[in-house]
């Protein structure tokens, strides 16, 4: 009789903690959206690196290049805390950096040796690894929606030159005259670095070893951000670097090396001396270290950007953001224009090294 009430008192007792477990399985909620929590968003813009300094800076430059980044990260911001995709947030927010004559990118593009604009841009989604890019156009007002249309309705990642602008005119993106991308400063620059060249224009030199070629202007932009959902997006715009040749193309376009984003570690966008950054992968490479060393964004961002690039030879920076919302603004050279928002709308507005 005994053996049998303690039988039935385990039975008893198991059956109350099965239902227990049940009732809270079926009653547990995310803690995620509800009313008081803020799902974690941001976005992280750059306007290129280079020597960017204090003392070659007026107060009103650098007020008109505030105010500039200013109104492209708020643009993302606007999108992201709405409730708007990081991809769409990375695409308007470039939008108005290659509207504006300031950066290297769309409308102040800089000038090949030829005296055109060649423009490379490209996209990445961190949730599907969808990218898309174009090279080497000349008469798209903003090359990333044409790098975003390859990626939404093309079965390829990077098309080129005419090809590329044939499908720009299938897809309905805006097109200009060559003219538009003409801004005297851009124009005097090369004709500064074309005097230093010297008369020889045939000499054989590798680009990358080229010092007029090393010694002009950054100032492309990127934008990388994390959306309420949880989804990274990664996205770089340039006119290349002034002086170019022979229709190269640098790391901006190329996925991997420009521009990268996973979900399931960070994106990133890079500005810098493109063959080194092709060479190096750099924007894979951060993605990397964190996927398969397990470091933090800051650590493998700074691993790369301080050490490996520079012991190629390289310069330049990189903006970055992970999935918990993490930034990363790492760069070599004594400046790069950049801006990080975050959910709680700080936003942190830099150009000089700190
Ligand atoms: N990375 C770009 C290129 O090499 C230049 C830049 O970032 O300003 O084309």
């Amino acid at each position: 009789m005994k053996q049998i009430l303690t039988l039935l008192i385990v039975f008893f007792v198991l059956f109350s903690c099965k239902n227990e477990n049940n009732t809270s399985e079926n009653t547990y909620k995310e803690p995620l959206e509800t009313e008081n929590t803020v799902p974690s968003f941001g976005i992280v813009i750059h306007g290129g690196a280079g020597t960017i300094l204090k003392e070659n800076m007026t107060d009103s430059l650098e007020n008109v290049y505030r105010a500039k980044l200013e109104e492209a990260i708020k643009v993302g911001h606007t999108i992201l805390k709405n409730g708007g995709t990081a991809m769409e947030a990375v695409t308007k927010t470039i939008n108005i950096m290659e509207d504006s004559p300031l950066f290297n990118a769309g409308k102040g593009a800089v000038f090949t040796h030829e005296e055109t604009n060649e423009l490379d841009a490209s996209v990445m989604d961190g949730a599907t690894r969808n990218a898309g890019a174009i090279a080497g156009v000349k008469h798209i007002k903003n090359p990333i929606n044409l790098a975003h249309a390859v990626m939404e309705h093309s079965p390829h990642v990077l098309l080129s030159g005419e090809g590329a602008e044939r499908f720009a005119k299938e897809q309905g993106i805006e097109t200009v005259d060559a003219s538009y991308f003409y801004t005297e400063s851009r124009f005097k620059t090369l004709q500064r670095v074309k005097e230093r060249e010297g008369s020889n224009t045939t000499k054989k030199v590798s680009v990358g070893k080229d010092p007029y070629i090393k010694d002009s202007k950054f100032g492309t932009v990127g934008c990388v951000a994390l959306d309420k959902n949880g989804d990274l997006a990664a996205g770089t715009s340039t006119g290349g670097m002034t002086n170019k040749r022979w229709n190269r193309i640098g790391d901006s376009p190329i996925i991997g090396a420009g521009t990268y984003a996973n979900n399931a570690t960070c994106a990133v966008s890079s500005t810098g001396w493109g063959e080194f950054f092709i060479r190096g992968m750099v924007a894979h490479d951060i993605s990397a270290m964190m996927e398969y060393k397990g470091v933090s964004l800051q650590e493998a961002a700074k691993e790369v950007i301080q050490k490996k690039l520079p012991n190629l030879g390289g310069d330049g920076g990189i903006i970055a953001i992970d999935k918990k919302g993490n930034v990363s603004m790492e760069f070599n050279t004594p400046g790069m224009y950049r801006a990080h928002m975050d959910s709680e709308d700080n936003l942190k507005i830099a150009m000089y090294k700190e």
